[in-house]
């Protein structure tokens, strides 16, 4: 996907009038070396650099090699603000400092050091971190620098090549914070771009980059109702046709809404459901959200088809193996167009994290395997082979269920070996 943090920050730069360069090395196909070759010719006076927390280790040994031989001013971003792994990423990879917090507006003054606000720094060993400040008025951001990526490389498998995200709100106010390490990094406080804002944004990949593809990368679009009833309204009255993809929860739709978002050119939704058990549902993965409900979404998509992309985790602390079977239940009689599974990561600023520590069920930390597929967290009641083996089966009973009825028999099987696990005892392993 787009680098879209940096093209914001490259997009300021621009605007007032600085040269700025981006290499998104994973979409060219750019080695360590290919990145050297340019970094040499171009010679910057600031290269900033993504460090995320499943690649820490290689960012931070990328970081420290290009320290060597560049004396450009090296700078980490990252979304992580938990303080030992700022400390880590700057200890590991030798940058000046890291950039953790919101610096789309004043990029130029953190890199020329007249601001600090939303970075840290080692100061004779010690971290020091300066406290963030977010951007309260986002219609204040630029539009990114999308003339400096590759837009035709980027894809996204639920709407395909050529595609684009765009992000037109921050923040998120749900508490599944528990485990979610969103707002953590963009706070808890909703922030919003105004209709007409975003518009202008569509009007600019369409126009000038001949993009009609677009995932919007918000924790929940539809957050807002009458606001995505204006952006739907706006992109219906200019004729933009375009195809996109949003990310949002159940207890923020309804039928008039998602009437109006497939007229708008929605082509589906990805949806936090987490799991099927309705009192883990309630009460600890997705607070104001019932199956009832998500039931009732899952019939007006079909009927409008609009493609639903259920996302799923297990492993959450009060899972067991009966839970995690009323999750492979709720997949097959529901049949979302695609789901997705996440073995749960307590991830370093989380209260789960603190609680899954404190309690020893964490098995390493080793971040390369914070990913959300590695089994690093057991749990009271589940082992790291049951969470694997759950995951597995659940996929496996979608993709059965999917089939019809030539493959009742191999979905009854599974559903019968299901059972049988559930009665066996836990496996403390
Ligand atoms: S899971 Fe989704 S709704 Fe819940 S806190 Fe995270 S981003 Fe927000």
């Amino acid at each position: 996907m787009p680098p879209l943090e940096l093209s914001y920050m490259t997009a300021t730069l621009l605007n007032k009038g600085h040269e700025a360069k981006i290499i998104d090395s994973d979409v060219e196909d750019y080695k360590n070396d290919d990145i050297y070759r340019i970094i040499k010719e171009y010679k910057p006076e600031a290269i900033i650099a993504t460090v995320s927390l499943p690649t820490i280790y290689n960012d931070c040994s990328f970081l420290q090699e290009i320290c060597h031989y560049s004396s450009a001013n090296v700078i980490a971003k990252t979304s992580i603000s938990y303080p030992p792994i700022l400390k880590e990423i700057l200890k590991k990879s030798s940058a000046d400092f890291c950039i953790y917090g919101e610096c789309d507006l004043n990029i130029d003054k953190i890199i020329g050091g007249e601001e600090r606000k939303g970075t840290a720094f080692l100061s004779n060993g010690k971290l020091e971190i300066v406290e963030n400040s977010i951007v309260a008025d986002l219609d204040k951001l630029p539009l990114p620098a999308r003339n400096l990526i590759p837009n035709e490389k980027y894809h996204y498998i639920l709407l395909g090549d050529k595609t684009t995200t765009m992000q037109t709100s921050r923040g998120c106010p749900y508490p599944c914070s528990y485990y979610c390490a969103y707002p953590l990094v963009q706070g808890k406080k909703w922030r919003s771009r105004s209709p007409e804002h975003v518009l202008r944004e569509i009007e600019d990949i369409v126009n000038n980059y001949q993009i009609k593809k677009i995932l919007f990368r918000d924790a929940t679009f539809t957050l807002n109702k009458k606001r995505t009833h204006k952006i739907c309204d706006l992109i219906i009255q200019k004729n933009l046709k375009i195809e996109w993809w949003c990310e949002t929860r159940v207890d923020c739709l309804d039928s008039k809404l998602m009437q109006k978002m497939r007229q708008a050119g929605c082509q589906g939704m990805n949806i936090g459901v987490e799991t099927g058990d309705p009192e883990i549902l309630e009460t600890q993965a997705k607070i104001g959200m019932t199956l009832e409900k998500l039931n009732v979404i899952r019939n007006i998509a079909q009927k409008l088809g609009l493609r639903l992309h259920f996302l799923l985790m297990v492993g959450l602390p009060k899972e067991t193996k009966k839970t995690l079977y009323e999750t492979y239940k709720l997949i097959c009689a529901l049949k979302p167009e695609s789901i997705g599974i996440t073995i749960v990561t307590p991830y370093p600023g989380t209260q789960l994290y603190t609680e899954a520590k404190e309690k020893g069920w964490i098995k390493t930390e080793d971040w390369s395997m914070f990913d959300g597929h590695s089994p690093i967290m057991r749990t009271d009641n589940l082992s790291f082979q049951d969470l694997v083996k759950a995951q597995r089966m659940i996929y496996r009973g979608f993709s059965l269920s999917c089939r019809g009825p030539i493959s009742w028999i191999r979905l009854r099987l599974l559903d019968y070996c299901f059972k049988r696990w559930i009665s066996q005892e836990r496996n403390t392993s």
